[in-house]
């Protein structure tokens, strides 16, 4: 249990926004929207269908029109091209009009039959739920393999607590979606942006599905970028990497160079030349070494500063209304 910042409006004046990208997602779209409606309609409180297509090459947009043309709750947004699915799934949070937010995957492996307890969860006061799955069906053991190692992998490196084996299956409260719009950065790696502007997250475990149609549309390549977004976004580790090998390098090469000196000066056994390149190159490498890591640590902080993210956010205030919005006319925060 804890404290909603703001207090939550009852059920009837709850408006929910649940948004889902799709990529070529036809064949089951029309099941998306049958299993969401039942549900949505099962809460008693007004809601709306943001669907975003991202440059699909089949019906999905056709279908979309179709669909907000029988259903004004349904919305559609078709994007020019297809730009990834975290972008849709950005442009479809930057569309969603509710005080609660829930993104969920086009394909069904994330279960709307989950929306209500999340909903539950966001009275109790927590500003995101995410989902955390216990088990994946119907997806290879690589793919399950590589996921896991990479989640493990990624919060070695990171002091920003990014959830295990979450996907991007979550529901977000009005101002937590409100934050993310806040974070223009352009490689986006969004379930990390989400654990970034923290407010009060909890998870909710379930059991992920096999895809309901289709294929993946992450096949390896993406996959690979997409980690690799979420290691660069949230990690100066690999940056680092060279300054604690330029470190551990001169250290040795000091060793090394003490070494040759006692070789070559005490115990005459050496060939002439020998000494005097063995500690150039030691010597260099280690130099070598230490500056470029020297270079990537100014490249990080670079990399934080042309990210341009807000340097704090905030939860909540109290008796500051009246202060707040003379700073908000003077132009601050
Ligand atoms: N998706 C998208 N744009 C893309 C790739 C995927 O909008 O370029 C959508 C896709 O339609 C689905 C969601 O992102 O709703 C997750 O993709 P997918 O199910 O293929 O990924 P997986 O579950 O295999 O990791
Ligand atoms: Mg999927």
């Amino acid at each position: 249990m804890t404290q909603a910042a703001r207090p939550r409006p009852d059920a009837a004046h709850t408006r929910v926004s649940v948004v889902a990208p799709c990529f070529d997602e036809q064949e089951g779209l029309p099941a998306l929207r049958a299993r969401l409606t039942t549900v949505l309609d099962g809460l008693g409180c007004p809601w709306e269908l943001v669907l975003v297509d991202d440059g699909s090459r089949d019906g999905t947009l056709a279908l979309m029109r179709a669909f907000a043309a029988e259903d004004p709750r349904i919305k559609a947004v078709g994007l020019s091209r297809n730009f990834g699915h975290q972008v849709a799934a950005t442009a479809g949070l930057d569309h969603a009009t509710g005080d609660a937010v829930i993104l969920i995957d086009a394909d069904l492996q994330d279960p709307p039959e989950l929306i209500p307890q999340m909903l539950d969860l966001w009275r109790e006061g927590w500003d995101v739920v995410y989902a955390q799955r216990r088990t994946r069906v119907g997806e290879t053991v690589f793919k399950r393999w590589t996921a896991q190692a990479f989640y493990r992998v990624l919060r070695s490196l990171t002091q920003v607590h990014i959830p295990l084996d979450t996907g991007d299956f979550r529901l977000m409260d009005r101002q937590v979606v409100d934050a993310l719009h806040q974070l223009p950065e352009r490689h986006r790696f969004l379930r990390g942006l989400v654990s970034w502007v923290g407010f009060r997250q909890t998870g909710l475990v379930f059991d992920r599905a096999e895809r309901f149609a289709g294929t993946t549309k992450y096949p390896l390549r993406k996959m690979l970028s997409f980690a690799l977004d979420g290691i660069t976004g949230f990690s100066f580790v690999p940056l680092q990497v060279a300054s604690w090998l330029g470190v551990w390098v001169s250290i040795l090469a000091f060793l090394a160079i003490c070494w040759v000196l006692w070789e070559t000066l005490v115990m005459h056994g050496t060939v002439p030349g020998w000494a005097s390149l063995m500690v150039a190159i030691l010597f260099i490498g280690g130099v070598q070494l230490l500056t470029i890591g020297l270079i990537g640590e100014y490249i990080g902080r670079i990399l934080d500063e042309v990210r341009q993210r807000p340097l704090y956010l905030v939860r909540e205030r109290h008796n500051l209304a009246r202060e707040f919005e003379a700073l908000r006319e003077a132009g601050r925060p």
